[in-house]
């Protein structure tokens, strides 16, 4: 096992990164020495000082461009982490892998790289980066947040424990909360429109198809019951995780994710689309150059800032359907996540919360060696025991109910 210092970098001081060093701060056992690194240096120094004052713990701060690869190897050189938590933006994604590549440091991170231009949403380019990993004896984490990471870990733990395989995989998120703001989105503005703006695509016997995206009046959707919350409208959208699933469970014949959708959200967002804001070339504006949906992300609410208001909960979880000794078998395994119980612990919302929690506990589990290895790897791909347990053990409980298989067709 490699000698582990306890010494932890987080890159980003996002809502996600805000969470995550809370929950790294509250296990100093393990957690010895934190740097949040950022490219705003001020946000860094609001995060050190709330740590400061809720636990009584010191955290360093650095200003850092993690697009500089030379300056972020220079600054993990002096710093020296056991892991590299990266939870800046996806596009930041392969600087970062280069950059702990480099300075022959393990990494992890919670969204897979796109290129500013371009929506793509592949674990392609990251994926490249296996056998470098390899050849230099480090390891790589990839999606390590709710889903990805929770959802990943669910269907690995259902296929170790339930199933001898798993043919149907429903992955449903939902977002039954309400904050105080017309129209927010609940992370990065930018990343989170881009992604749901997409046709939708799920795979069915060893293909992908694709599906008309959430604002179109083909999109697929339906009501679905909720465990606590009730029923929601949820929409199929493509959602990363299905990448590594698909190649990652055996017997897998469909795979799809819904995400609710309030009519309020889509109908500001149909508008928003229809008028040009959500778009991500450059266009002429009083003699500059800007991208309409960096001006969006300007203007809407930080999503670090809902959690005072929010109110409600999450409820994410994977409806599967496979086999077991010959018989059929559906379970549903899901968490459930109040927005005001986040907020008290970290000062940020369950969206952020339930992303943020599971990169600590990821990065836990590399210091502790119960997950090892050199190379990159999806959270399936690793044993789900030891983290199942640290979600239950670290705020983000879990549980397993019998349930009906969805349908094909809606
Ligand atoms: P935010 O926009 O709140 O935070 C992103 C942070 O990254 C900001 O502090 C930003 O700096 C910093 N940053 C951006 N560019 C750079 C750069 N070049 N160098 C250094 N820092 C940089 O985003 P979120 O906290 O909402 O999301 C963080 C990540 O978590 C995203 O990748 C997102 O996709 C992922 N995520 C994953 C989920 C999951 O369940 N797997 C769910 C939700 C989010 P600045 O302050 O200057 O803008």
């Amino acid at each position: 096992m490699k000698e582990r210092k306890g010494r932890v970098m987080i890159i980003g001081a996002g809502a996600v990164a805000t969470v995550t060093t809370h929950k790294c701060a509250q296990l100093p056992q393990f957690f010895k020495e934190i740097m949040v690194a950022s490219r705003t240096l001020s946000k860094c120094e609001e995060i050190k000082n709330a740590i400061r004052k809720k636990y009584n713990r010191d955290i360093k701060t650095a200003r850092i461009d993690a697009n500089d690869i030379p300056a972020l190897v220079s600054l993990i050189n002096d710093f020296r982490p056991d892991i590299v938590i990266n939870l800046a933006l996806p596009y930041q994604d392969l600087a970062i892998m280069e950059a702990c590549l480099q300075a022959r440091v393990d990494y992890l991170d919670t969204a897979n790289y796109e290129s500013e231009d371009k929506p793509s949403f592949e674990y392609k380019l990251q994926w490249a980066y296996r056998e470098k990993y390899k050849e230099r004896g480090i390891m790589g984490i990839l999606g390590c947040g709710f889903d990805p990471g929770v959802t990943n870990a669910y269907a690995a733990y259902a296929l170790k424990h339930i199933f001898d395989e798993i043919n149907y995989l429903d992955i449903l998120d939902c977002n039954a909360g309400k904050h105080s703001y017309p129209f927010a989105t609940n992370f990065n503005p930018e990343v989170n429109i881009r992604e749901v703006t997409q046709p939708g695509r799920y795979w069915q016997d060893g293909r992908w198809i694709t599906t008309a995206p959430i604002l179109d009046e083909k999109s697929i959707h339906f009501s679905f019951n909720f465990p606590v919350v009730g029923p929601r409208e949820v929409y199929l959208i493509y959602h990363e995780e299905l990448e590594s699933l698909v190649l990652n469970l055996k017997g897998l014949k469909r795979a799809r994710f819904w995400m609710t959708f309030s009519e309020n959200y889509l109908t500001h967002l149909r508008v928003l689309h229809n008028v040009g804001l959500t778009r991500i070339d450059e266009v002429e504006f009083e003699g500059h150059k800007i991208v309409p949906l960096r001006f969006l992300k300007a203007v809407l609410p930080d999503p670090g800032s809902l959690g005072e208001t929010y109110e409600g909960k999450t409820v994410i979880g994977n409806i599967m359907t496979g086999k077991k000794d010959g018989h059929i078998l559906t379970r549903y395994i899901y968490n459930i996540c109040d927005h005001r119980d986040a907020y008290e612990e970290t000062g940020t919302q369950a969206v952020a919360y339930t992303a943020g929690a599971p990169a600590m506990m990821g990065a836990l589990l590399m210091i502790t060696g119960q997950w090892q290895g050199e190379g990159v790897f999806n959270v399936e791909e690793l044993d789900p025991d030891p983290f199942m347990e640290a979600l239950n053990q670290y705020g983000l409980p879990w549980q397993i109910e019998e349930h009906e298989p969805l349908p094909e067709k809606f």
